[in-house]
Protein backbone atom coordinates (compact mmCIF):
# COMPACT_ATOMS: atom_id res chain seq x y z
CA UNK A 1 0.00 0.00 0.00
CA UNK A 2 1.17 3.13 -0.98
CA UNK A 3 0.35 4.98 2.49
CA UNK A 4 2.26 3.75 4.84
CA UNK A 5 5.72 4.69 6.60
CA UNK A 6 8.04 7.63 5.91
CA UNK A 7 8.63 9.55 2.96
CA UNK A 8 10.80 12.08 1.59
CA UNK A 9 9.09 14.83 2.22
CA UNK A 10 9.46 17.61 -0.46
CA UNK A 11 8.28 20.13 1.20
CA UNK A 12 6.46 21.13 4.73
CA UNK A 13 3.05 23.18 5.51
CA UNK A 14 0.98 22.98 8.53
CA UNK A 15 -2.72 22.46 6.81
CA UNK A 16 -2.96 21.17 3.76
CA UNK A 17 -6.22 22.21 1.82
CA UNK A 18 -7.32 19.98 -0.97
CA UNK A 19 -10.20 22.04 -3.68
CA UNK A 20 -10.82 25.62 -4.10
CA UNK A 21 -14.20 25.88 -3.64
CA UNK A 22 -16.21 27.96 -1.48
CA UNK A 23 -15.84 25.31 1.51
CA UNK A 24 -11.38 25.57 0.86
CA UNK A 25 -11.62 29.09 0.83
CA UNK A 26 -13.31 29.26 3.94
CA UNK A 27 -11.17 26.66 5.74
CA UNK A 28 -8.21 28.33 4.49
CA UNK A 29 -9.09 31.50 5.79
CA UNK A 30 -10.49 30.44 9.18
CA UNK A 31 -6.69 28.27 9.52
CA UNK A 32 -5.17 31.05 8.37
CA UNK A 33 -6.71 33.15 10.87
CA UNK A 34 -6.16 31.10 13.64
CA UNK A 35 -2.70 31.37 12.44
CA UNK A 36 -2.42 28.18 10.73
CA UNK A 37 0.39 28.62 7.71
CA UNK A 38 -2.12 26.93 4.82
CA UNK A 39 -1.03 25.39 1.61
CA UNK A 40 -4.38 25.55 -0.77
CA UNK A 41 -4.24 23.07 -3.89
CA UNK A 42 -6.02 23.29 -6.74
CA UNK A 43 -5.88 21.26 -9.75
CA UNK A 44 -7.61 23.25 -12.39
CA UNK A 45 -5.45 26.12 -13.94
CA UNK A 46 -6.46 29.78 -12.44
CA UNK A 47 -7.73 31.07 -16.38
CA UNK A 48 -10.13 28.53 -16.43
CA UNK A 49 -10.97 27.65 -12.80
CA UNK A 50 -14.84 27.07 -12.42
CA UNK A 51 -16.38 25.29 -9.35
CA UNK A 52 -19.65 24.47 -8.19
CA UNK A 53 -19.06 27.40 -5.69
CA UNK A 54 -18.53 29.71 -8.21
CA UNK A 55 -21.21 28.50 -10.86
CA UNK A 56 -23.58 28.61 -7.75
CA UNK A 57 -26.66 31.16 -7.59
CA UNK A 58 -24.79 31.82 -4.22
CA UNK A 59 -27.50 31.11 -1.63
CA UNK A 60 -26.22 30.00 1.71
CA UNK A 61 -28.63 29.00 4.45
CA UNK A 62 -28.58 30.83 7.95
CA UNK A 63 -31.00 29.69 10.93
CA UNK A 64 -32.80 31.24 12.26
CA UNK A 65 -33.95 29.03 15.62
CA UNK A 66 -31.71 26.68 16.50
CA UNK A 67 -34.38 24.47 18.37
CA UNK A 68 -36.75 24.60 15.24
CA UNK A 69 -34.09 23.93 13.41
CA UNK A 70 -32.92 20.71 15.17
CA UNK A 71 -36.47 19.54 14.89
CA UNK A 72 -36.84 20.54 11.28
CA UNK A 73 -33.39 18.12 10.44
CA UNK A 74 -34.96 15.50 13.04
CA UNK A 75 -37.54 14.97 10.80
CA UNK A 76 -35.76 15.53 7.53
CA UNK A 77 -33.79 13.01 8.51
CA UNK A 78 -36.20 9.99 9.23
CA UNK A 79 -37.35 10.24 6.13
CA UNK A 80 -36.71 7.06 3.89
CA UNK A 81 -35.11 5.86 7.12
CA UNK A 82 -36.06 5.02 11.10
CA UNK A 83 -35.67 6.94 14.19
CA UNK A 84 -32.85 4.45 15.47
CA UNK A 85 -30.61 4.75 12.21
CA UNK A 86 -31.20 8.26 11.11
CA UNK A 87 -29.42 9.30 7.76
CA UNK A 88 -27.17 11.80 9.58
CA UNK A 89 -25.27 11.29 13.23
CA UNK A 90 -27.34 13.49 15.38
CA UNK A 91 -23.35 15.11 16.45
CA UNK A 92 -23.03 15.85 13.23
CA UNK A 93 -26.25 17.54 12.67
CA UNK A 94 -25.84 19.38 15.85
CA UNK A 95 -22.78 21.44 14.66
CA UNK A 96 -24.06 21.93 11.25
CA UNK A 97 -26.80 23.89 12.97
CA UNK A 98 -24.66 25.84 15.37
CA UNK A 99 -22.16 27.16 13.08
CA UNK A 100 -24.91 27.44 10.50
CA UNK A 101 -26.60 29.91 12.92
CA UNK A 102 -23.19 32.15 12.84
CA UNK A 103 -23.06 32.02 8.90
CA UNK A 104 -24.45 35.17 7.92
CA UNK A 105 -22.11 36.83 10.15
CA UNK A 106 -19.60 35.43 9.39
CA UNK A 107 -19.91 36.58 5.83
CA UNK A 108 -20.99 39.94 6.77
CA UNK A 109 -18.10 40.45 9.21
CA UNK A 110 -15.86 39.15 6.64
CA UNK A 111 -17.25 42.10 4.67
CA UNK A 112 -19.36 40.07 2.44
CA UNK A 113 -22.38 41.65 0.14
CA UNK A 114 -25.89 39.37 1.07
CA UNK A 115 -29.58 39.80 1.43
CA UNK A 116 -31.93 37.88 2.99
CA UNK A 117 -34.39 36.37 -0.03
CA UNK A 118 -36.53 33.89 1.63
CA UNK A 119 -37.22 31.87 4.38
CA UNK A 120 -38.69 29.27 2.67
CA UNK A 121 -37.42 25.86 2.81
CA UNK A 122 -37.66 22.87 0.42
CA UNK A 123 -40.35 20.80 2.73
CA UNK A 124 -42.89 22.96 4.14
CA UNK A 125 -45.23 21.41 6.89
CA UNK A 126 -42.61 19.55 8.57
CA UNK A 127 -41.88 20.52 12.53
CA UNK A 128 -39.50 22.89 12.51
CA UNK A 129 -40.55 24.42 8.75
CA UNK A 130 -39.98 28.40 10.32
CA UNK A 131 -35.92 28.12 11.18
CA UNK A 132 -34.42 28.80 8.18
CA UNK A 133 -33.20 31.97 6.27
CA UNK A 134 -31.99 31.68 2.78
CA UNK A 135 -29.12 34.75 2.17
CA UNK A 136 -28.20 35.66 -1.11
CA UNK A 137 -24.41 36.68 -1.97
CA UNK A 138 -25.37 40.15 -4.18
CA UNK A 139 -24.93 38.68 -7.49
CA UNK A 140 -24.07 35.20 -7.38
CA UNK A 141 -21.62 32.16 -6.59
CA UNK A 142 -19.15 33.67 -9.39
CA UNK A 143 -19.03 37.33 -7.67
CA UNK A 144 -19.50 35.31 -4.19
CA UNK A 145 -16.17 33.52 -5.24
CA UNK A 146 -14.68 36.32 -6.54
CA UNK A 147 -15.03 37.96 -3.16
CA UNK A 148 -13.42 35.03 -1.25
CA UNK A 149 -10.62 34.61 -3.83
CA UNK A 150 -9.93 38.25 -2.49
CA UNK A 151 -9.90 37.67 0.92
CA UNK A 152 -7.83 34.03 0.55
CA UNK A 153 -4.91 36.78 -1.86
CA UNK A 154 -5.48 39.07 1.14
CA UNK A 155 -3.39 36.78 3.69
CA UNK A 156 -0.38 34.69 3.57
CA UNK A 157 -2.28 31.48 1.93
CA UNK A 158 0.21 29.78 -0.74
CA UNK A 159 -2.32 29.29 -3.41
CA UNK A 160 -1.05 26.32 -6.10
CA UNK A 161 -3.35 26.15 -9.10
CA UNK A 162 -2.79 23.41 -11.54
CA UNK A 163 -1.83 21.12 -8.56
CA UNK A 164 -3.39 18.04 -8.13
CA UNK A 165 -3.61 16.12 -4.85
CA UNK A 166 -3.56 12.68 -5.97
CA UNK A 167 -2.64 10.46 -2.78
CA UNK A 168 -2.95 11.02 0.94
CA UNK A 169 0.41 9.95 3.28
CA UNK A 170 0.24 8.37 6.07
CA UNK A 171 2.64 7.50 9.01
CA UNK A 172 2.95 3.49 10.46
CA UNK A 173 0.00 4.24 12.78
CA UNK A 174 -3.25 5.61 9.89
CA UNK A 175 -2.28 9.21 10.75
CA UNK A 176 -2.90 11.37 8.17
CA UNK A 177 0.54 13.30 7.48
CA UNK A 178 0.69 14.31 4.14
CA UNK A 179 -0.33 14.52 0.26
CA UNK A 180 1.05 13.49 -2.67
CA UNK A 181 0.60 15.75 -4.99
CA UNK A 182 0.93 16.24 -9.30
CA UNK A 183 2.63 20.21 -9.81
CA UNK A 184 1.98 21.21 -13.09
CA UNK A 185 2.56 24.78 -13.48
CA UNK A 186 5.40 25.46 -15.82
CA UNK A 187 4.18 22.64 -18.00
CA UNK A 188 6.42 19.81 -17.03
CA UNK A 189 4.01 17.51 -14.38
CA UNK A 190 6.30 16.44 -11.06
CA UNK A 191 5.12 14.46 -8.12
CA UNK A 192 5.93 15.97 -4.48
CA UNK A 193 5.38 14.89 -1.35
CA UNK A 194 4.20 17.79 0.67
CA UNK A 195 4.16 17.35 4.55
CA UNK A 196 1.13 18.40 6.96
CA UNK A 197 2.35 18.96 10.18
CA UNK A 198 -1.51 19.53 11.65
CA UNK A 199 -3.87 18.07 9.58
CA UNK A 200 -5.17 17.77 5.47
CA UNK A 201 -8.57 19.33 5.01
CA UNK A 202 -10.76 17.71 1.77
CA UNK A 203 -12.63 20.21 0.13
CA UNK A 204 -12.47 18.61 -3.26
CA UNK A 205 -16.44 18.63 -4.01
CA UNK A 206 -18.57 15.40 -4.96
CA UNK A 207 -18.25 12.98 -8.14
CA UNK A 208 -20.38 15.07 -10.54
CA UNK A 209 -18.30 14.33 -12.95
CA UNK A 210 -17.28 10.69 -12.61
CA UNK A 211 -19.30 8.52 -14.73
CA UNK A 212 -18.06 5.36 -13.16
CA UNK A 213 -18.57 6.62 -9.30
CA UNK A 214 -22.28 8.06 -10.90
CA UNK A 215 -22.61 4.15 -12.06
CA UNK A 216 -22.12 2.55 -9.05
CA UNK A 217 -23.55 4.65 -6.33
CA UNK A 218 -26.54 6.81 -7.87
CA UNK A 219 -29.66 5.39 -7.98
CA UNK A 220 -30.10 5.92 -11.56
CA UNK A 221 -28.21 6.33 -14.55
CA UNK A 222 -27.18 8.76 -16.52
CA UNK A 223 -27.01 11.70 -14.34
CA UNK A 224 -25.70 14.73 -15.50
CA UNK A 225 -24.33 17.61 -13.53
CA UNK A 226 -24.35 22.09 -13.98
CA UNK A 227 -21.15 22.61 -11.67
CA UNK A 228 -17.69 22.51 -11.56
CA UNK A 229 -15.80 20.16 -13.77
CA UNK A 230 -12.96 19.27 -11.24
CA UNK A 231 -15.20 16.76 -8.77
CA UNK A 232 -13.90 13.89 -10.39
CA UNK A 233 -14.71 12.21 -6.70
CA UNK A 234 -10.60 12.26 -5.91
CA UNK A 235 -11.04 13.05 -2.38
CA UNK A 236 -13.36 10.20 -2.31
CA UNK A 237 -11.08 7.62 -3.17
CA UNK A 238 -8.26 9.55 -1.30
CA UNK A 239 -10.07 9.03 1.91
CA UNK A 240 -11.37 5.47 0.85
CA UNK A 241 -7.78 4.30 0.85
CA UNK A 242 -6.56 5.37 4.47
CA UNK A 243 -9.57 4.09 5.78
CA UNK A 244 -12.87 6.21 5.73
CA UNK A 245 -15.84 5.21 6.16
CA UNK A 246 -18.55 6.49 3.17
CA UNK A 247 -21.93 8.02 3.44
CA UNK A 248 -24.59 9.35 1.23
CA UNK A 249 -23.54 8.18 -1.62
CA UNK A 250 -27.10 7.05 -3.26
CA UNK A 251 -28.01 11.02 -2.40
CA UNK A 252 -27.92 14.19 -4.40
CA UNK A 253 -29.61 17.63 -4.60
CA UNK A 254 -31.06 17.73 -7.72
CA UNK A 255 -33.75 18.10 -10.12
CA UNK A 256 -34.32 17.22 -13.99
CA UNK A 257 -31.61 19.47 -16.15
CA UNK A 258 -31.04 19.11 -19.67
CA UNK A 259 -27.60 17.27 -21.40
CA UNK A 260 -26.62 17.63 -25.40
CA UNK A 261 -24.25 15.74 -26.79
CA UNK A 262 -21.97 18.15 -28.27
CA UNK A 263 -21.57 20.05 -24.54
CA UNK A 264 -19.90 18.71 -21.79
CA UNK A 265 -21.86 20.04 -18.64
CA UNK A 266 -25.74 19.63 -18.24
CA UNK A 267 -27.78 22.98 -18.61
CA UNK A 268 -30.68 24.06 -15.65
CA UNK A 269 -33.78 24.80 -17.63
CA UNK A 270 -36.31 27.76 -16.87
CA UNK A 271 -39.04 25.76 -17.73
CA UNK A 272 -42.08 28.48 -17.04
CA UNK A 273 -40.05 31.41 -17.66
CA UNK A 274 -40.40 32.81 -14.48
CA UNK A 275 -36.22 33.73 -14.68
CA UNK A 276 -35.04 30.56 -11.36
CA UNK A 277 -35.72 27.13 -12.07
CA UNK A 278 -39.17 26.35 -11.29
CA UNK A 279 -40.03 26.77 -7.69
CA UNK A 280 -36.64 27.65 -6.34
CA UNK A 281 -37.42 30.34 -4.60
CA UNK A 282 -40.55 32.27 -5.46
CA UNK A 283 -42.91 33.09 -2.78
CA UNK A 284 -45.06 35.50 -4.74
CA UNK A 285 -45.76 33.33 -7.75
CA UNK A 286 -48.71 34.84 -10.23
CA UNK A 287 -50.09 32.68 -12.73
CA UNK A 288 -47.36 31.16 -15.29
CA UNK A 289 -46.97 33.35 -18.62
CA UNK A 290 -46.05 30.26 -20.50
CA UNK A 291 -47.04 26.58 -19.73
CA UNK A 292 -45.37 23.49 -19.97
CA UNK A 293 -45.27 19.67 -18.47
CA UNK A 294 -42.71 17.24 -18.01
CA UNK A 295 -43.08 13.51 -19.60
CA UNK A 296 -41.44 10.21 -19.75
CA UNK A 297 -39.62 8.94 -22.66
CA UNK A 298 -43.19 7.69 -23.47
CA UNK A 299 -45.41 11.00 -23.32
CA UNK A 300 -46.98 10.36 -20.24
CA UNK A 301 -46.96 12.66 -17.63
CA UNK A 302 -45.59 11.16 -13.98
CA UNK A 303 -45.34 14.26 -11.29
CA UNK A 304 -46.45 17.57 -11.11
CA UNK A 305 -44.01 19.54 -12.42
CA UNK A 306 -44.37 21.86 -9.75
CA UNK A 307 -40.76 20.59 -9.08
CA UNK A 308 -38.79 20.27 -5.29
CA UNK A 309 -35.70 21.67 -6.48
CA UNK A 310 -32.85 19.75 -4.77
CA UNK A 311 -35.11 15.94 -4.47
CA UNK A 312 -37.26 15.89 -7.78
CA UNK A 313 -34.97 13.49 -9.75
CA UNK A 314 -35.16 10.70 -7.36
CA UNK A 315 -38.53 11.03 -9.39
CA UNK A 316 -36.78 9.91 -12.35
CA UNK A 317 -35.39 6.22 -10.51
CA UNK A 318 -38.09 4.13 -11.56
CA UNK A 319 -36.44 0.75 -13.25
CA UNK A 320 -38.85 -1.29 -15.51
CA UNK A 321 -37.78 -4.58 -14.76
CA UNK A 322 -39.30 -6.51 -17.72
CA UNK A 323 -38.43 -3.80 -20.03
CA UNK A 324 -35.11 -3.48 -18.66
CA UNK A 325 -34.79 0.42 -18.84
CA UNK A 326 -35.34 3.76 -16.42
CA UNK A 327 -38.83 5.09 -18.30
CA UNK A 328 -38.06 8.34 -17.08
CA UNK A 329 -34.60 8.67 -18.85
CA UNK A 330 -34.96 10.81 -20.17
CA UNK A 331 -37.32 12.69 -20.09
CA UNK A 332 -38.94 15.77 -21.88
CA UNK A 333 -39.82 19.19 -21.07
CA UNK A 334 -43.11 19.63 -23.29
CA UNK A 335 -43.84 23.41 -24.56
CA UNK A 336 -45.52 26.03 -26.95
CA UNK A 337 -44.97 29.07 -29.14
CA UNK A 338 -45.53 30.79 -25.53
CA UNK A 339 -42.68 29.65 -23.76
CA UNK A 340 -40.50 29.81 -26.86
CA UNK A 341 -41.13 33.10 -27.92
CA UNK A 342 -41.27 34.26 -24.01
CA UNK A 343 -37.40 34.31 -22.73
CA UNK A 344 -34.32 32.32 -23.24
CA UNK A 345 -34.70 28.97 -22.40
CA UNK A 346 -31.82 28.21 -20.23
CA UNK A 347 -31.78 29.58 -16.49
CA UNK A 348 -29.45 32.25 -17.08
CA UNK A 349 -28.46 33.10 -13.10
CA UNK A 350 -26.55 30.34 -12.31
CA UNK A 351 -24.61 26.95 -14.34
CA UNK A 352 -22.62 26.90 -17.82
CA UNK A 353 -25.51 29.24 -19.05
CA UNK A 354 -24.77 31.89 -16.20
CA UNK A 355 -22.34 34.46 -15.38
CA UNK A 356 -19.48 32.01 -15.84
CA UNK A 357 -20.82 31.85 -19.61
CA UNK A 358 -19.19 28.37 -20.37
CA UNK A 359 -22.16 28.59 -22.41
CA UNK A 360 -23.97 31.87 -24.13
CA UNK A 361 -27.77 31.07 -24.54
CA UNK A 362 -29.13 32.66 -27.62
CA UNK A 363 -31.83 35.33 -26.23
CA UNK A 364 -34.41 33.77 -29.06
CA UNK A 365 -33.53 30.15 -28.73
CA UNK A 366 -32.91 30.12 -32.08
CA UNK A 367 -29.99 28.92 -31.84
CA UNK A 368 -30.61 26.19 -30.11
CA UNK A 369 -33.32 24.83 -32.21
CA UNK A 370 -31.24 24.64 -35.40
CA UNK A 371 -28.75 23.07 -33.49
CA UNK A 372 -31.10 20.01 -32.31
CA UNK A 373 -31.19 21.24 -28.58
CA UNK A 374 -34.87 21.87 -28.68
CA UNK A 375 -37.10 19.96 -30.88
CA UNK A 376 -39.96 21.02 -32.82
CA UNK A 377 -43.24 19.35 -34.46
CA UNK A 378 -45.96 21.78 -36.02
CA UNK A 379 -48.49 19.29 -34.30
CA UNK A 380 -48.49 17.29 -31.43
CA UNK A 381 -48.16 14.30 -33.73
CA UNK A 382 -45.17 15.49 -35.48
CA UNK A 383 -43.38 16.78 -32.33
CA UNK A 384 -43.84 13.03 -30.84
CA UNK A 385 -42.53 11.33 -34.12
CA UNK A 386 -39.47 13.67 -34.08
CA UNK A 387 -38.78 12.31 -30.63
CA UNK A 388 -39.55 8.83 -31.50
CA UNK A 389 -42.53 8.64 -29.25
CA UNK A 390 -45.71 7.05 -29.86
CA UNK A 391 -47.88 10.14 -31.02
CA UNK A 392 -50.91 8.77 -29.79
CA UNK A 393 -49.85 8.78 -26.07
CA UNK A 394 -48.53 12.41 -26.09
CA UNK A 395 -51.50 13.38 -27.75
CA UNK A 396 -53.33 12.03 -25.54
CA UNK A 397 -51.40 13.73 -22.60
CA UNK A 398 -51.47 17.03 -24.08
CA UNK A 399 -55.25 17.10 -24.67
CA UNK A 400 -55.85 15.79 -21.03
CA UNK A 401 -53.64 18.42 -19.89
CA UNK A 402 -55.46 20.97 -21.93
CA UNK A 403 -58.89 19.82 -20.34
CA UNK A 404 -57.37 20.14 -16.74
CA UNK A 405 -56.22 23.79 -17.33
CA UNK A 406 -59.94 24.63 -18.75
CA UNK A 407 -61.24 22.81 -15.58
CA UNK A 408 -59.09 24.34 -13.14
CA UNK A 409 -57.63 21.58 -11.01
CA UNK A 410 -55.10 18.71 -12.37
CA UNK A 411 -56.63 15.30 -10.43
CA UNK A 412 -53.51 13.26 -11.37
CA UNK A 413 -50.84 15.26 -10.29
CA UNK A 414 -52.15 17.93 -8.43
CA UNK A 415 -50.53 21.12 -10.35
CA UNK A 416 -50.41 24.11 -8.47
CA UNK A 417 -53.97 26.06 -10.21
CA UNK A 418 -51.36 29.09 -10.96
CA UNK A 419 -49.18 26.99 -13.40
CA UNK A 420 -52.37 25.55 -15.44
CA UNK A 421 -51.63 27.22 -18.62
CA UNK A 422 -53.00 24.49 -21.75
CA UNK A 423 -50.41 23.82 -24.42
CA UNK A 424 -52.55 24.92 -27.60
CA UNK A 425 -50.29 27.60 -30.02
CA UNK A 426 -48.53 25.40 -32.19
CA UNK A 427 -45.45 24.44 -33.04
CA UNK A 428 -44.70 22.42 -29.83
CA UNK A 429 -41.48 22.08 -28.33
CA UNK A 430 -39.32 19.85 -26.01
CA UNK A 431 -36.20 19.40 -24.30
CA UNK A 432 -34.47 16.62 -23.37
CA UNK A 433 -34.09 16.15 -19.72
CA UNK A 434 -32.15 13.86 -17.01
CA UNK A 435 -32.42 13.42 -13.34
CA UNK A 436 -29.21 15.35 -12.22
CA UNK A 437 -28.42 19.36 -11.96
CA UNK A 438 -26.75 20.36 -8.49
CA UNK A 439 -24.74 18.06 -7.37
CA UNK A 440 -24.34 14.59 -5.57
CA UNK A 441 -23.70 14.44 -1.42
CA UNK A 442 -21.92 11.16 -0.96
CA UNK A 443 -18.68 11.23 0.75
CA UNK A 444 -16.09 10.34 3.54
CA UNK A 445 -18.21 10.45 7.02
CA UNK A 446 -17.50 13.27 9.48
CA UNK A 447 -18.15 13.41 13.25
CA UNK A 448 -19.29 16.64 14.23
CA UNK A 449 -15.78 18.35 14.68
CA UNK A 450 -15.25 17.69 10.83
CA UNK A 451 -13.10 14.66 11.52
CA UNK A 452 -13.47 12.05 8.46
CA UNK A 453 -13.98 8.71 10.52
CA UNK A 454 -13.41 4.61 9.84
CA UNK A 455 -16.16 2.32 9.21
CA UNK A 456 -15.83 1.57 13.66
CA UNK A 457 -16.82 5.16 13.68
CA UNK A 458 -13.29 5.88 14.92
CA UNK A 459 -11.33 9.22 13.43
CA UNK A 460 -9.11 8.91 10.93
CA UNK A 461 -6.12 11.45 12.57
CA UNK A 462 -5.07 14.48 10.85
CA UNK A 463 -7.81 14.11 8.46
CA UNK A 464 -10.93 16.33 7.87
CA UNK A 465 -13.54 17.26 5.45
CA UNK A 466 -16.09 19.63 4.60
CA UNK A 467 -18.48 20.60 1.92
CA UNK A 468 -20.17 18.77 -0.14
CA UNK A 469 -17.32 16.36 0.07
CA UNK A 470 -19.25 14.34 2.26
CA UNK A 471 -22.06 15.97 2.76
CA UNK A 472 -24.07 16.01 6.39
CA UNK A 473 -27.29 15.82 4.11
CA UNK A 474 -28.84 12.50 3.15
CA UNK A 475 -31.97 11.75 1.10
CA UNK A 476 -33.45 14.77 2.10
CA UNK A 477 -31.77 18.35 1.24
CA UNK A 478 -33.47 20.89 3.91
CA UNK A 479 -33.59 24.03 1.23
CA UNK A 480 -31.69 26.44 -1.24
CA UNK A 481 -28.66 27.31 0.27
CA UNK A 482 -27.75 24.36 1.82
CA UNK A 483 -24.73 23.65 0.55
CA UNK A 484 -23.39 26.45 0.26
CA UNK A 485 -23.96 26.99 4.31
CA UNK A 486 -22.74 23.90 4.83
CA UNK A 487 -19.17 25.08 3.35
CA UNK A 488 -19.09 28.11 5.62
CA UNK A 489 -20.17 26.32 8.65
CA UNK A 490 -18.25 22.87 7.90
CA UNK A 491 -15.39 24.77 6.00
CA UNK A 492 -14.86 26.66 9.59
CA UNK A 493 -14.69 23.50 12.08
CA UNK A 494 -12.73 21.48 10.24
CA UNK A 495 -10.44 24.40 10.12
CA UNK A 496 -10.69 25.40 13.67
CA UNK A 497 -10.20 21.44 14.28
CA UNK A 498 -7.43 20.98 12.36
CA UNK A 499 -5.06 23.80 13.73
CA UNK A 500 -5.60 22.13 17.06
CA UNK A 501 -3.51 19.18 16.08
CA UNK A 502 0.31 19.28 16.23
CA UNK A 503 2.27 16.06 14.77
CA UNK A 504 5.43 16.65 16.43
CA UNK A 505 6.51 13.33 16.10
CA UNK A 506 6.62 13.75 12.15
CA UNK A 507 9.01 16.90 12.48
CA UNK A 508 11.42 14.25 14.12
CA UNK A 509 10.66 11.36 12.48
CA UNK A 510 9.94 11.85 8.60
CA UNK A 511 13.43 10.67 5.91
C1 LIG B 1 -25.70 25.42 -11.14
C2 LIG B 1 -25.60 25.22 -9.64
C3 LIG B 1 -26.19 26.13 -8.77
C4 LIG B 1 -26.08 25.93 -7.40
N1 LIG B 1 -26.60 26.89 -6.57
C5 LIG B 1 -26.46 26.73 -5.23
C6 LIG B 1 -26.89 27.75 -4.35
O1 LIG B 1 -27.31 28.84 -4.73
N2 LIG B 1 -26.80 27.48 -3.01
C7 LIG B 1 -26.27 26.33 -2.52
O2 LIG B 1 -26.21 26.15 -1.32
N3 LIG B 1 -25.81 25.37 -3.34
C8 LIG B 1 -25.86 25.56 -4.68
N4 LIG B 1 -25.35 24.61 -5.51
C9 LIG B 1 -24.54 23.52 -4.92
C10 LIG B 1 -23.21 24.11 -4.43
O3 LIG B 1 -22.73 25.02 -5.38
C11 LIG B 1 -22.12 23.05 -4.17
O4 LIG B 1 -22.62 21.99 -3.41
C12 LIG B 1 -20.95 23.69 -3.41
O5 LIG B 1 -20.51 24.84 -4.09
C13 LIG B 1 -19.79 22.73 -3.24
O6 LIG B 1 -18.69 23.45 -2.73
P1 LIG B 1 -17.36 22.70 -2.38
O7 LIG B 1 -16.44 23.69 -1.80
O8 LIG B 1 -17.65 21.49 -1.59
O9 LIG B 1 -16.83 22.17 -3.81
P2 LIG B 1 -16.56 22.95 -5.17
O10 LIG B 1 -17.03 24.35 -5.13
O11 LIG B 1 -17.07 22.11 -6.27
O12 LIG B 1 -14.98 22.98 -5.26
C14 LIG B 1 -14.22 21.79 -5.33
C15 LIG B 1 -12.83 22.15 -5.85
O13 LIG B 1 -11.94 21.06 -5.62
C16 LIG B 1 -11.08 20.93 -6.74
N5 LIG B 1 -10.49 19.60 -6.73
C17 LIG B 1 -11.12 18.41 -6.95
N6 LIG B 1 -10.25 17.40 -6.86
C18 LIG B 1 -9.04 17.94 -6.56
C19 LIG B 1 -7.74 17.40 -6.35
N7 LIG B 1 -7.48 16.09 -6.45
N8 LIG B 1 -6.71 18.24 -6.07
C20 LIG B 1 -6.92 19.58 -6.01
N9 LIG B 1 -8.13 20.15 -6.22
C21 LIG B 1 -9.18 19.35 -6.48
C22 LIG B 1 -12.01 21.21 -7.91
O14 LIG B 1 -11.29 21.49 -9.09
C23 LIG B 1 -12.79 22.40 -7.37
O15 LIG B 1 -12.11 23.60 -7.64
C24 LIG B 1 -25.43 24.78 -6.88
C25 LIG B 1 -24.84 23.87 -7.76
C26 LIG B 1 -24.91 24.09 -9.13
C27 LIG B 1 -24.24 23.11 -10.05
Amino acid sequence: MLTQGNYRWDETTEIIVIGYGLSGAVAAITAHDLGARVTLLEKQPAETHNTSSSLAMGVFLSISNVKRATEYMAALNQVGSYPELPWTDAEAVKAWITYTAQNKDWMVRLGGNVKLVSTLVEFPGLPGDDSMELWKYQGNGLRMMKFMYEQVASRRIDVRYQTSAVRLLTDNTGRVTGAKVLDSRGGRPREINIRATRAVVLCSGGFEESEAMKLQYLRVNPMYFAGGTGNTGDGIRMAQEVGADLWHMNCVSARLCAKFPDFYMGIFIDFSGGGWSQNTMKTDKGKLPAGFIIVDKYGRRYMTEELKPHTASYECGWFDSYKLEYPRVPSYHIFDRRRIEYSPLAQLASGPTGPHRLYTWSRDNTVELRKGWIVQGDTVAELAANLNMPPEILTDTIATWNKCCQAGSDPDFGRNPLELVPLDEPPFYAIKLFPGGSNTLGGPRRNGRAQVLNPFGEPIPGLYAAGECGSVFGLLYPAGGGNLGECIAFGRIAAENAVKEGYKKSLKGGK
